[in-house]
């Protein structure tokens, strides 16, 4: 094999190689779109290389940001001819809201890459440690897609002693796995005492931390470490309920939709629309691939009082709190809340 695709073997993903080549191979394709995410870019040379060494097909690295599964670049594989797209990082979106529309002869290929970092048993025990010292026995285990596999190991260990760990599934998931707005793997019916996130970095635990009343706590397989979400949750809970307060008075609403494949939700907007309507209030639509401050400032004027984002939930949670933006800019969950009138309970994303 290439040695550019041997260099890949040695970044700590799975970049399942040999399992590309040969669909490249069967499937034809000449031309190929390849998405990675931000973090593992730098790997896009050899990748292009190796792909091409190996098939002899011409790889076009997607340069734009790549948000997840929800953003498959279906007409930019048409116009540059391409007619597979590797989309790495993520499984298929699980809440697309209608079916991704490929163009004719085109498909994608989802590669999760998988970590290959394995948690040390030392970790296992301070996981174990902590349930125990708060008494907790029935903790449901998630993960992202990239440590998935330690899943079963972290049920054994636990079994081993003496705890009841659940993995549970969800429509389009993978057993256990989360992804920034899905959460219900870690939201099972049957009984469980708290929830285990397996992941680096912040951006999925606090994603958990806030869909669920149970403790939360992280695994993260690149410091070793593990963390009680507890203090992360209720700053970021403070956080939330003061741009929702301050929703309560708002007449005039921007209705954003999204235009990545997976994040065009017309009926949720419609519905959000409604309930507008019926509280005697009025909104504007707005149409964009991204939302962030400078966007939002463009369009904005004082006769509008707040925001609803549909397009990524986490956008308003993680991007917009009062601080960053002076008006409220909310998830649908959020915006619910507002016009139903039910704050009691935090209604994270929908
Ligand atoms: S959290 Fe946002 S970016 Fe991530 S999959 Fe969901 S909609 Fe897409």
């Amino acid at each position: 094999m290439h040695e550019t695709c041997m260099r890949l073997r040695d970044t700590g993903y799975d970049f399942e190689i040999e399992k590309t080549i040969n669909a490249i191979k069967e499937g034809g394709h000449r031309r190929l779109l390849v998405q990675l995410p931000e973090g593992v870019k730098s790997f896009s040379r050899d990748l292009a290389e190796c792909l091409r060494r190996e098939t002899g097909a011409r790889a076009t690295i997607f340069a734009d940001p790549t948000w997840g599964a929800c953003d498959i670049p279906v007409d930019e594989a048409a116009r540059l001819g391409a007619t597979l797209i590797l989309h790495y990082g993520h499984t298929e979106y699980s809440l697309q809201p209608q079916p991704l529309r490929l163009p004719p002869g085109v498909s994608v290929l989802y590669i999760p890459l998988k970590s290959t970092h394995r948690i040390p048993q030392e970790t296992l025990e301070t996981l174990y440690s902590l349930l125990e010292k708060k008494s907790l026995r029935r903790p449901v285990l998630t993960a992202t897609v990239q440590h998935l596999d330690e899943l079963p190991r972290i049920v054994e260990y636990l079994e081993r002693r003496g705890m009841e760990p659940i993995v549970a599934r969800a429509p389009g998931s993978l057993p256990g796995q989360v992804i920034g707005c899905d959460y219900r793997t870690g939201a099972p019916s049957e009984g469980h005492d708290s929830v285990v996130i397996v992941a680096g970095g912040v951006f999925h635990p606090l994603g958990l931390a806030l869909s669920t009343d149970k403790p939360v706590f992280q695994v993260d397989p690149y410091r070793l470490v593990v963390e009680d979400l507890g203090p992360l949750r209720e700053k970021w809970l403070r956080k939330r309920y003061a741009a929702i307060y301050k929703a309560l008075d708002a007449r005039v609403w921007g209705v954003w939709l999204g235009s990545m494949t997976g994040q065009y939700r017309r009926a949720l907007a419609d519905a959000i629309e409604r309930l507008i309507e019926q509280r005697g209030g009025e909104w504007v639509e707005f149409y964009s691939r991204t939302v962030t401050p400078r966007e939002l400032r463009a369009v904005d004027t004082p006769r509008i009082d707040a925001h609803v984002v549909t397009s990524c939930p986490r956008v308003p949670t993680d991007d917009f709190t009062l601080e960053e933006y002076p008006k409220p800019v909310l998830s649908p969950g959020e915006a619910l809340m507002v016009l139903k009138r039910e704050l009691q309970r935090y209604r994270f994303m929908w």
